[in-house]
């Protein structure tokens, strides 16, 4: 099975992508993880993207791209994955659908958690206490809002006119999330 993750930071998609993790046995690929991966190992790809990443943009298209596909030709994504922060604009979605095209492959699930904003905003103050990520200040966060709204949010659009999105309402426990998107992954 392979689903694409959307919505706001922090409308809860990496918290889902984990149940989804155990309960499909297929891994989850964050294009923020493996970016942020590439800071801690000091590479010179996360240097230059660190810089971007302070301040709540995007990364260019063509680094995240190639970090994604050389993550998806590891023998454990052969069997799917939950791909979460990717894409993010509509160049990528089109990238992705490339891709796809070139592996034979096809999107199963584009599953759109939706969260109110001021949510968004108590969530996420919340991880920087717990995490303590360089991008969760107040200023950086309504950055990252806006690059959502202007630049992710019409993925979901692409995804409609394929007829693969599903909407969760993002409210309620954790649990109350899973459960829908476990109804919607029926379908
Ligand atoms: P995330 O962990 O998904 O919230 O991503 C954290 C940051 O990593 C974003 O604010 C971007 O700067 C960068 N990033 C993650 N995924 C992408 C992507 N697909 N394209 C460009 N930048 C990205």
């Amino acid at each position: 099975m392979r689903i694409v993750l959307l919505g706001a930071p922090g409308s809860g998609k990496g918290t889902q992508a984990k149940f989804l993790v155990e309960k499909h046995n297929i891994p989850h690929i964050s294009t923020g993880d493996l970016l942020r991966g590439a800071i801690a190992a000091k590479t010179e790809l996360g240097l230059a993207a660190k810089e971007v990443m302070d301040k709540g943009n995007l990364v260019s298209d063509d680094i995240v791209l190639g970090m994604l596909k050389e993550r998806l030709g590891q023998d454990d994504a052969q069997k799917g994955f939950i791909l979460d922060g990717f894409p993010r604009n509509l160049v990528q979605a089109e990238m992705l659908s490339e891709l796809f095209t070139e592996l034979s492959l096809s999107l199963d699930h584009a599953l759109l958690i939706e969260v109110d904003p001021d949510e968004v905003v108590a969530r996420i103050a919340k991880r920087a206490e717990i995490e303590g990520r360089s991008d969760d200040t107040e200023e950086v966060v309504r950055n990252r809002l806006n690059v959502y709204k202007e630049q992710t949010a019409p993925v979901a659009d692409f995804y409609k006119k394929q007829d693969i999105v599903t909407e969760i309402m993002g409210t309620g426990s954790i649990e109350d999330v899973q459960a829908r998107i476990e109804a919607a992954l029926r379908f």
